[in-house]
């Protein structure tokens, strides 16, 4: 009896240190208990922030303003260790085995679209100095940490966009950057390795058609010019729903993780 009880609480001690939680799942109601002995293995504590991320990437929850603060170490923890970088593999390499499926034909101006900050380069330097998305963000700052022009590429988009290079597959950038931010954008994107595209166009917040619109609104209205230009968008990847959501969609679109902030 004494190593049974023994055994028990080293049993208990080994999984509390692993992180584990003997209570978990309790209260699930839906899974019959002969299958919750097995269930606790490797599991979040933190389910709630683990649940408004998925919210978050799915869209369902929308127009938030900060990370939520009880959030932040869990969103740190996202950045730091290794998930953002899976998720954000998983993604691009669903992109590219889509990419390679299709038959491309030369001349037929295939093109795909990608966004700027958070797609192709990334801007976490600035929010992990800055509370993981917890602080209300503030444009003037932001502007002055883009105009050094020292953003590093997302290895896995570097990887992706050189692939559709290869494939024939054109390429158009579209952001909303301002105009004035072209020269040192254009720049910084030359460094890190983005040198060929067809396309890059910035938000003219003196156009009025753009005054007081949203992400979504201009994105969806270069899209279609690009459509009337002839370009035939096949793919498109942003890290916000506004990056790929409206009409003149491409064929197949695809959303990085980032639960940083929301763009509308
Ligand atoms: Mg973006």
């Amino acid at each position: 009896m004494k190593t049974i009880v023994l055994l028990f609480i080293l049993a208990t001690t080994i999984a509390t240190s692993h992180g584990l939680d003997l209570d978990h799942g309790k209260e699930n109601k839906i899974v019959p208990r002969e299958l919750k002995a097995f269930s606790s293995a490797h599991y979040e504590r933190d389910i709630r922030c683990s649940s408004w991320r998925l919210g978050v990437e799915t869209n369902n929850i929308i127009r938030f303003k900060t990370v939520p603060a009880k959030c932040k170490d869990y969103i740190r923890n996202y950045f730091l260790g290794d998930q953002s970088r899976a998720d954000t593999k998983a993604v691009l390499s669903e992109a590219y085995s889509y990419a390679k499926s299709l038959d491309i034909i030369k001349g037929a101006n295939y093109t795909w679209v990608f966004d700027i900050d958070e797609t192709l380069l990334s801007n976490i330097e600035y929010y992990a100095d800055r509370g993981f998305g917890t602080i209300p963000h503030n444009a003037t700052d932001f502007n002055k940490w883009i105009e050094k022009g020292k953003l590093p590429a997302l290895p896995h988009s570097l990887k992706l966009y050189n692939k559709l290079l290869a494939l024939d597959i054109k390429i158009a950038i579209i952001t909303e950057r301002p105009e004035t931010q072209h020269k040192i954008t254009v720049k910084n994107l030359w460094n890190v390795g983005y040198r060929k595209y067809a396309k890059i166009i910035f938000k003219d917040t003196k156009k009025e058609i753009y005054k007081g619109k949203t992400t979504l609104v201009y994105k969806l209205a270069e899209r279609k010019k690009l459509e009337k230009e002839g370009f035939k968008i096949i793919g498109n990847i942003g890290d916000q729903w506004s990056d790929i959501l409206g009409t003149s969609t491409a064929v197949r679109s695809f959303k990085l993780p980032n639960p940083l902030f929301y763009v509308a």
